[in-house]
């Protein structure tokens, strides 16, 4: 290895210090370095998550560049806005990749029949948990790593993520390369490579989620506080980790 390089592939397995190891050697490298750094260590087994956020259309626009045939999956819950699907659409064939869709076991109406109707009305944290959370560890199970787009500026829960993290509910590699990016520099890079976003930010919705879990927020209000109005929760909880995961170190592709 080359002083200063990342490391490129554990000889058996990921130890917390290997990836912290990881995490400072591309801290401050540019987003395509971070990317380069998954596709030479994973190649086929790592994915990109998209929620056709900016975030995601920022990632997005970098591996339609770098490498188009990585695994780009969104999680449709089948409660997401028209809004999101047509930029789904458009974004398909303006970066010429395509998209896995990732379902949950229970149609809306299966779920429905199961816990009850609305069950996001009532219990979030099991609609998530249901919808997305399962269907996300499903996917991931054959993969060593995936992209996301998280930021450290979206909430107080994700602070403190590093630019690579072992993701112990999934046992998988999580790669964060727009973690240390501001709200400005994703909305600038998206005004420079004139790329589409989803109209629904243009009404006040600066998160969007599910249609039943997403409202446009007042002035003043936080970025994400449209989400899940009215309950304490904060996240779907596929970015949080189980108590204990960081000691979950065994890397399952080596
Ligand atoms: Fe269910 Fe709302 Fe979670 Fe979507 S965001 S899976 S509707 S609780």
């Amino acid at each position: 290895m080359m002083e200063g390089q990342p490391e490129q592939a554990p000889t058996s397995a990921w130890t917390p210090e290997a990836l912290a190891r990881v995490a400072d050697a591309l801290e401050g490298r540019p987003v395509a370095s971070v990317l380069g750094w998954g596709f030479e260590t994973f190649g086929d087994a790592i994915c990109l998550a998209t929620s056709f956020g900016p975030q995601s259309i920022v990632l997005m626009n970098e591996i339609a560049r770098l490498r188009p045939e990585t695994t780009v999956f969104y999680l449709d819950t089948d409660l997401l806005f028209p809004e999101t699907y047509a930029l789904r659409d458009e974004l398909a064939h303006r970066l010429g990749l395509s998209f896995t869709q990732v379902r949950p076991d229970l149609t809306v109406e299966e779920q429905a029949a199961e816990h009850g109707p609305k069950l996001w009305a009532r219990e979030p944290d099991l609609c998530c948990y249901l919808r997305k959370v399962l269907p996300l560890r499903r996917f991931l199970s054959d993969k060593r790593a995936w992209i996301t787009g998280i930021r450290n500026g979206h909430s107080k829960t994700r602070a403190l993520k590093p630019l690579v993290e072992w993701d112990g509910a999934n046992g998988v590699v999580k790669l964060n390369p727009l973690v240390r990016w501001t709200s400005e520099q994703v909305w600038d890079y998206i005004r420079e490579q004139r790329l589409p976003s989803n109209a629904l930010h243009e009404r006040g919705y600066p998160s969007i989620g599910c249609q039943p879990c997403t409202r446009p927020v007042r002035p003043g209000e936080d970025a994400r506080a449209g989400r899940w109005a009215g309950f304490e929760k904060t996240e779907c909880g596929i970015h949080q980790s189980p108590p204990g995961a960081l000691r979950i170190v065994s890397d399952p592709g080596s």
